[in-house]
């Protein structure tokens, strides 16, 4: 499976924005966006007119660092959501919450989608209580995410869910810290996703 390898802070800073792909990190003054707030490579600081190519590009290129989607994948998730009733660049955000490394990222059950990417192939959730080990796969409304009975004694998993406690759930999960596991209430709806960019952007583009 194809995933990006290189350094990612390089990748917030050529956003000039934080990606969080650092868990704790990234909250810290030692964040590279914090510290050095500027394109990396040599023109970086040069770098200031964007024409609108260059927005609908930065804009794409965002939200497939966010949510950690190579670019096949993430064209594949667009020739998705044209398909789907509704807006298109609303039903592309949907989906892309709905990946379940994201859902585990959003649950707090890890400290940033590459850890949550991680864990998931590592096989140690189940959704409705079947293994599920494919970051990729898209949860529904009414599936129930849980730890799998093995993995809830591990430090590893223990420590990594505590850290994240006080991160906030979005409303469309419903957690059971006890129980250690989310019920899926609700489509995410564009208010509950937390990702500050215009999705428009990314339907102009492909749709040249
Ligand atoms: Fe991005 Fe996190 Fe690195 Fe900051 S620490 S630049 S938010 S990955």
């Amino acid at each position: 499976m194809a995933r990006y390898t290189g350094p990612v802070c390089r990748l917030c800073r050529r956003e000039g924005q934080k990606l969080f792909l650092k868990g704790e990190r990234c909250y810290t003054a030692k964040c590279s966006v914090a510290r050095r707030a500027y394109a990396p490579g040599q023109h970086g600081q040069g770098r200031k007119k964007t024409s609108e190519y260059g927005k609908q590009l930065r804009t794409k290129q965002f939200a497939k660092r966010y949510y950690g989607v190579l670019e096949g994948q993430f064209r594949h998730y667009f020739e998705m959501a044209e398909k789907m009733p509704g807006v298109t660049g609303e039903n592309l955000l949907r989906l892309l919450e709905s990946r379940l490394d994201n859902v585990i990222y959003r649950m707090g059950f890890a400290s940033s989608r590459a850890e949550a990417r991680q864990l998931v192939l590592h096989a140690h959730f189940t959704v409705n209580g079947r293994k599920v080990n494919i970051p990729s796969y898209l949860v529904k409304q009414g599936q129930v995410i849980s730890v799998k009975d093995s993995s809830r004694q591990l430090g590893k998993i223990k420590a990594v869910i505590e850290a994240n406690s006080a991160r906030p759930v979005p409303k469309w999960l419903e957690l059971n810290r006890d129980k250690l596991e989310a019920k899926v209430v609700a489509a995410p709806a564009r208010e509950d996703i937390d990702l500050p960019i215009e999705e428009t952007l990314i339907v102009e583009l492909y749709s040249k």
